[in-house]
């Protein structure tokens, strides 16, 4: 990242030397990236980040397609909001209609649901291949095959932005149309991400201007990002089997601490294929917020929900199509990565065991029994 911005810091697009070196940087980190996801680079087109790249793959296609092919999307519920929003913001407007396909208790969404949702005016289906809460792990190539049983046009989408550096991402393998990526999941750098498009799938750009990333998504790349995203792809993937298993491993010890020290927790998805990374708790009779807090200040940071701008935690909507209550069981998300150690998963579970205990403590006292009301 060094390199493009202070050596090679020229605009991709000027046709001088300094111009050409930082075009270069990027045909270099698409070739990189591509070979990572064994894809052509020229099905690759960089974006702002996993949200614009759901954005470009939604709006993209209902505008490019909608009027010959219809404008009825299935989405699942318990997909990020980067798409959920996306899908009910084009159904508000009349720009499209929304079915949304439902999980089980551990947020498994069945793909004979999905292909069953399909209707002869369907353009697009939208299958997240990992969650964001709680790491579930969808089986999108049997959704993409039996969707395309149904019907042969029907463009499928995924959003790996969860799945890139913790498991392998193949959009030939999923046999999906698009997929989605954020550069900042697999430790590159904020603000950059990637759509990869199957070459000939059409999209209407959602950004006009100088036509870069050949007319897919006009405006001066983000050269030092995209070379940041492409090497970081490359360093998770090189060692994506041991750091699974390492990880997986260092998560388990994590769960069975807790479950062995605090009483009223569950593990969501617990017996489900999942990320290595995420553990989802649900505390009973506690309130997730004091507990996240009382976390932070024990000096383990935890979330609760997904972050959204504000940095509130909104109730998860991914709880809540898993069939939990949020107003009576707490919700905590965990998350490993490749510098957690066993001494930190120790360290962890320890404060986490003593921070649910005096929390459903408190939640027992203040509600004589029954659960806590957030
Ligand atoms: N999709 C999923 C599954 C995510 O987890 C996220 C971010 O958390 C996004 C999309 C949005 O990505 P970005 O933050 O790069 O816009």
């Amino acid at each position: 990242m060094l390199a493009p911005l202070c050596e090679h810091w020229g605009n991709p697009s000027s046709p001088h030397g300094r111009g050409r070196n930082a075009r270069r940087a990027v045909d270099d980190a698409r070739d990189r990236l591509a070979a990572v996801l064994h894809c052509a680079h020229r099905e690759l087109t960089f974006t702002s980040g996993g949200t614009e790249a759901d954005n470009l793959a939604i709006r993209g296609v209902v505008q490019r397609w909608g009027a010959e092919r219809g404008r009825h999307l299935v989405v699942s519920a318990i997909e990020h909001d980067a798409v959920l929003t996306t899908a009910a913001t084009l159904a508000e407007r009349g720009e499209a209609e929304v079915t949304v396909v439902g999980c089980d208790g551990d947020g498994r969404v069945d793909p004979d649901r999905v292909a069953a949702a399909v209707r002869d005016d369907t353009v697009l289906v939208s299958l997240m291949l990992a969650n964001n809460e709680v790491g579930t792990l969808q089986d999108v190539a049997a959704a993409a095959r039996l969707v395309r049983i149904r019907s042969p046009l029907v463009l499928v989408h995924t959003d790996a932005v969860q799945a890139l550096g913790r498991m392998q991402v193949d959009p030939a393998e999923l046999d999906v149309d698009l997929l989605s990526l954020s550069a900042h999941k697999c430790y590159g750098p904020k603000g950059c991400g990637a759509l990869y498009a199957r070459w000939g799938t059409h999209l209407t750009a959602q950004l006009d201007g100088g036509g870069q990333e050949r007319g897919r998504r006009s405006g001066t790349e983000n050269v030092a990002a995209i070379a940041g995203f492409a090497v970081a792809a490359e360093l998770v993937t090189r060692d994506l089997r041991d750091q699974t298993m390492r990880q997986a491993a260092l998560r388990d010890t994590l769960e069975s601490t807790i479950l062995a020290g605090a009483r009223g927790i569950r593990v969501a998805a617990l017996t489900t294929p999942r990320l290595p990374n995420i553990s989802a708790l649900l505390v009973d009779s506690a309130s997730a917020d004091a507990l996240v807090a009382a976390l932070d200040v024990a000096g383990v940071e935890v979330s609760s929900g997904s972050a959204c701008s504000s940095g509130a935690a909104q109730p998860s909507h991914v709880m809540t199509a898993m069939g939990e209550d949020p107003h009576a069981t707490a919700f905590l998300r965990l998350s490993l990565g490749r510098d957690t150690s066993v001494e930190d998963v120790a360290d962890a579970a320890e404060r986490i065991v003593t921070a649910i205990g005096a929390a459903t403590a408190r939640g027992r006292e203040s509600v004589g029994g029954s659960p806590v009301r957030r």
